[in-house]
């Protein structure tokens, strides 16, 4: 833990409070001029994340892009990359899933197992997305991420910048906490802010190819994440639940 983070963790009740009343920019402003090359803003290249680094980008502010790249991703996805190197000319660092824990994984069970359980599909996201989040985080004091309150029950309690107990304590940042699906959308469309293709086909999230589809009419934003599912189950991948959640899902 740097002295900086800790600094910050001294005093972060009252910060914590503040930023509640602050603007999207506010907090991505003040997350820059706290942390410095410390932060970085994680995304899958949803429009939540879009938004944020265009904010940055307006601001003069010269945000770290990192991303994980799971191997099972649309090709949209990869061309909005190319698109958003282009448009900002930021450098997206990119960490991949470890080549061991994978290849074992995948002799084990192949590569589509997570249809076969929730349990199966939870260490598939783990492998895929929460270890290498993890080797991210790790040389990070914070970082930014697109999560908002609207988005589905378990993200209904976040707050603008948090503690992130489950990554070792750095600073988690959420300067669209408060946003809705409207007015990220409104600001991607005032601000021709480039965004993932398959939007436009009816996708409302958009993570993996196989565990992706659009929604339909009346569905939740959601809903196309991991599909065959029961609804009981958290659409989440483990990144924004807690250090024991995957743990207690496995073990069902
Ligand atoms: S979203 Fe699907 S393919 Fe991607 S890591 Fe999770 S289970 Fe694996």
């Amino acid at each position: 833990m740097t002295e900086l983070l800790t600094a910050v963790q001294a005093d972060f009740e009252k910060a914590q409070a503040q930023a509640e009343d602050w603007s999207a920019e506010t907090v991505i402003e003040w997350s820059a001029n706290t942390f410095g090359n410390q932060i970085a803003l994680s995304t899958s290249f949803q429009t939540d994340g879009m938004v944020i680094l265009d904010m940055a980008n307006r601001l003069g502010i010269d945000l770290r892009v990192a991303t994980i790249d799971t191997g099972r991703m649309p090709p949209e996805t990869y061309h909005l990359m190319d698109e958003i190197r282009d448009r900002y000319g930021v450098e997206i660092e990119t960490h991949l899933p470890d080549h061991v824990e994978l290849a074992e994984f995948l002799t084990k069970f192949g590569a589509n197992s997570f249809y076969n359980s929730v349990s199966m599909r939870v260490l598939c996201c783990e492998i895929r997305k929460t270890h290498p989040m993890e080797n991210l985080l790790k040389g990070l004091d914070a970082w930014i991420a697109g999560v908002r309150r609207s988005q589905t029950a378990t993200r209904r309690e976040v707050n603008k910048i948090e503690i992130d107990e489950a990554h070792g304590g750095i600073v988690k940042v959420n300067p669209l906490a408060d946003w809705t699906d409207e007015g990220v959308w409104a600001y991607v469309k005032a601000n021709d802010v480039p965004y993932n293709k398959l939007y436009d086909m009816g996708y409302t999230s958009i993570g993996c190819a196989p565990c992706t589809r659009p929604i339909t009419q009346g569905e939740d934003a959601r809903a196309g994440r991991w599909w065959w599912e029961d609804g009981s189950v958290p659409k989440e991948c483990g990144i924004h639940m807690s250090a024991d959640w995957a743990d207690a899902i496995k073990s069902t």
